[in-house]
């Protein structure tokens, strides 16, 4: 028996590195309803065929979904198949590097598309989710995935730096607003990672970034899928207000 038997667990950003990691780590655990949810659907057709022929009495759901627009996000939540309506955990995982350069080179749009993925959308994600919880008496977990660069900048990523530090605060300011609940909310903030991120992030002057990472052996998608399950399967009163993943050769 697992604390996660029969839970619902909605993860953005499913399709790939963390998020899908965090997807097997939570099927390895308990016989949970999985919300799988990214753009690329096909992705996630093929991880529920894997997670369901391998693990016994887990259920899952592929979502198609693009956080970074509000009005889906809206809907998409509102409108979740009955067996899997009532979300007990939501991990806000979707999120990305675009546009990594000196401020005076930032490409706009690239800007705009980072702090609506990063920050809009998980910020949308929880408002409709968090209703789901109050409409369920006032219980369940919010899992946010922020970064070490919420609270220390590199070279060319004052945006993508700004979009964490805005998660880990809107992170400690909604644990605040529901400290009488038992609504749970955490943060976790990774080193670097060994996932697709790398290759999705775009920048002026890439020399920078592999100067910065240079000689980093990199953690796993697998060790922060660990570090969530170890979160959301604490007694009720314990809560993994926030931790911090590092590479040994990171610190
Ligand atoms: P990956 O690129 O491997 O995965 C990112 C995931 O986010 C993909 O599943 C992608 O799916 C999804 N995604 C991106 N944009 C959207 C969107 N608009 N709507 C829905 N889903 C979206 O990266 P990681 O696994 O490394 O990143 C996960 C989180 O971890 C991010 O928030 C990142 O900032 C954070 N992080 C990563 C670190 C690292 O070194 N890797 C370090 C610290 C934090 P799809 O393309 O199918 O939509």
């Amino acid at each position: 028996m697992s604390r996660l038997d029969g839970k619902t667990i909605l993860i953005t950003g499913a399709s790939a590195g963390i998020g899908k990691a965090t997807a097997i780590e939570i099927a390895k655990t308990g016989k949970a309803k999985l919300i799988l949810a990214a753009r690329r659907v096909a992705v996630l057709e093929e991880l529920k065929a894997e997670l369901e022929s391998k693990y016994e009495g887990v259920k899952v759901l592929p979502l198609k979904l693009d956080v970074s627009n509000v009005g889906e996000v809206e809907s998409t939540i509102a409108s979740l198949p009955e067996e899997f309506a009532n979300v007990d955990v939501l991990i806000n995982n979707a999120g990305l590097a675009l546009g990594l350069n000196s401020v005076r080179d930032l490409d706009l749009q690239e800007t705009m598309t980072m702090i609506n993925t990063n920050v809009v959308g998980l910020i949308a994600m929880t408002r409709a989710v968090i209703r789901i919880f109050y409409k369920n008496g006032g219980h369940g977990d919010i899992v946010n995935v922020s970064s070490i660069a919420a609270h220390e900048a590199f070279p060319a990523g004052s945006v993508y730096c700004c979009t964490k530090a805005a998660v880990s605060m809107f992170t400690s300011a909604v644990r605040q607003e529901t400290i009488d609940t038992r609504i749970r909310v955490m943060e976790i903030d990774p080193g670097m990672v060994d996932t697709e991120f790398a290759t999705v992030i775009t920048h002026g002057d890439k020399a920078i970034i592999d100067k910065f990472y240079e000689g980093f052996d990199p953690l796993i998608g697998q060790d922060i899928g660990e570090l969530i399950v170890f979160g959301i399967t604490r007694r009720e009163t314990f809560v993994l207000a926030q931790a911090t993943a590092l590479p040994s050769s990171q610190s």
